[in-house]
């Protein structure tokens, strides 16, 4: 197996542990988890990491801040469209993920 993709599995690896952690500290330590989640940001930048939908769905589209469901982001459910709607409250924007025929 190639080098650079050994170090991306294990970037992953490590960057999906530390995002437990953040979550976990986000209800108590607030500036921990928002460090936590800059060191996710820069590892993910630095090896080339695509994260899951589920996991990618806590960083914010536009600010690209950590956003917890409960805390600081709005997760509701669109009968209309099929989908699933994130919004960012410290921005407020808001995304869309369809859920008719995703694999996620
Ligand atoms: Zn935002």
């Amino acid at each position: 197996m190639n080098v650079k993709i050994k170090k991306r599995i294990i970037a992953k690896k490590r960057a999906e542990e530390l995002l437990e952690y953040a979550i976990y500290n986000s209800k108590n330590n607030v500036p921990l988890s928002i460090v936590q989640a800059n060191i996710i940001k820069n590892l993910c930048t630095k090896f080339n990491v695509r994260l899951d939908f589920s996991n990618r769905m806590l960083f914010c589209h536009k600010c690209k801040r950590f956003i917890v469901p409960g805390f600081n982001s709005r997760i509701r459910l669109s009968k209309i469209r099929k989908s699933i709607n994130i919004t960012c409250l410290f921005c407020g924007y808001s995304y869309r993920k369809m859920i008719v025929n995703s694999q996620t």
